[in-house]
């Protein structure tokens, strides 16, 4: 049965909020320091309506050629990136992340009030809540694996290539079975709260660790940030 994690430290900082909205904090620090202002204020107005959870399991797995992988010989998990990436895995952690529903309201609300700034904001804060909670369980992973004297892989997400949201999602939502009164799944693969991200982590005395993200992120064609990593 899944375990929830909700006791998890997050302390924002206005770059955190800047990088959430998709900016450069060195730049906007020249540029538009207004902006800096906007993230402290997006930080005092909303840190306290994030309300993280993680809801996490830890699987063996075993393999049928035909079929592909199963976790606790139950419930597949399959995608060209699963099959690539975490056949050498001899257990896969599966987690779904979210922070509530709160501030997402607050950012509506902001909109809705005619201050879209602050909305914006909130929203950079929101996606800021997310990335910490995810790397903060990919960290713990890597410890429990490291203690273990075991690896693990970085983290997979439906939504990244070779693993389509409209196939990712339902495998990882049947194999954790969150309470919905914390997360779900819509038919459209979205999850409500939608703040909420959900990943799948190989564990393994022999697995590789699979690369950077950028490799595998459906944006990559498009992104200025892996365009930069790539460029000489
Ligand atoms: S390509 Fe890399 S930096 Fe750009 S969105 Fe994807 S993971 Fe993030």
């Amino acid at each position: 049965m899944a375990q929830i994690y909700t006791d998890i430290p997050l302390d924002f900082t206005a770059d955190m909020v800047l990088r959430g909205q998709g900016a450069d904090p060195a730049v906007v620090r020249v540029r538009r320091p207004v902006l800096v202002d906007l993230a402290e204020k997006a930080i005092d107005v909303g840190a306290g309506l994030v309300s993280p959870a993680v809801i996490h399991d830890t699987f063996s797995v075993s393999k049928d050629k035909q079929t592909g992988i199963f976790l606790n010989g139950i419930y597949a998990l399959a995608g060209e990136l699963i099959s690539e990436q975490l056949d050498g895995a001899d257990r896969i952690a599966l987690a779904i992340v979210t922070i509530g529903s709160a501030l997402e309201e607050k950012i509506h609300q902001a909109g809705h009030d005619g201050d879209m700034a602050l909305s914006l904001a909130l929203d950079g804060l929101a996606n800021a809540a997310v990335d910490m909670l995810s790397f903060w369980y990919c960290q713990k992973i890597e410890q429990q694996a490291e203690a273990a004297g075991q690896s693990s892989t970085i983290a997979f997400s439906p939504g990244m290539l070779g693993w389509s949201v409209e196939q990712g999602q339902p495998q990882v939502f049947a194999a954790l079975q969150p309470d919905p009164q914390l997360v779900r799944l819509l038919p459209s693969g979205m999850m409500l709260p939608r703040k909420s991200a959900s990943m799948a982590i190989g564990l393994g005395g022999q697995i590789q660790r699979g690369g950077k993200p950028c490799k595998f992120c459906s944006m990559n064609s498009m992104c200025s940030y892996h365009q930069a990593l790539e460029t000489p």
